[in-house]
């Protein structure tokens, strides 16, 4: 697989980790050829100094129909977090959001990070927002938090 399955922060703090089941995930909605943008919630399990990534949902028939909107659509996305939530006994959770962008190393654009930093800002739990772009070639992965600060992850 393209796609790198351990980051961390520069300083070590924060060690994260995306299963292969996740890593398979963004391999199928990569976005070469005219394959729509794509995304969904990434939940999985945190850890002291970790954040394990399980799961990320993938998009439901109401946000193919309105692909372009779909950040806004979260509906289907947030039923299969709460599923899951009560499922594991509260041990896998929503950890944050992930999408695709047709460029081989992606960027965020201005309204990426503002809604980012909205959804961190609204998070009951006051922690940061795992927030990630699939590219063709690598990922974007950040921790936004709901003051607007951000931190960057880099492969591990
Ligand atoms: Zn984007």
């Amino acid at each position: 697989m393209r796609h790198v399955s351990d980051w961390s922060l520069p300083d070590g703090s924060v060690l994260l980790n995306f299963s292969d089941n996740v890593r398979g995930v963004f391999e199928r909605n990569v976005q070469s050829g005219d394959l729509p943008e794509s995304g969904g919630v990434l939940l999985g399990t945190v850890h002291e100094r970790g954040l394990l990534v399980t799961v990320a949902t993938t998009p439901t028939r109401l946000d193919r129909q309105l692909r372009y909107l779909f950040e806004r659509l979260p509906f289907g996305h947030r039923a299969v977090a709460k599923r899951l939530w009560r499922s594991t006994g509260g041990t896998t959770r929503y950890i944050g959001e992930w999408h695709t962008h047709p460029q081989d190393i992606p960027t965020p654009s201005a309204i990426d990070l503002e809604e980012w930093r909205k959804l961190a800002k609204a998070r009951a739990d006051k922690r940061p927002l795992l927030a990630v772009i699939v590219g063709r070639h690598s990922l974007h992965v950040e921790l936004t938090h709901g003051n607007g600060r951000r931190q960057l992850l880099r492969p591990y």
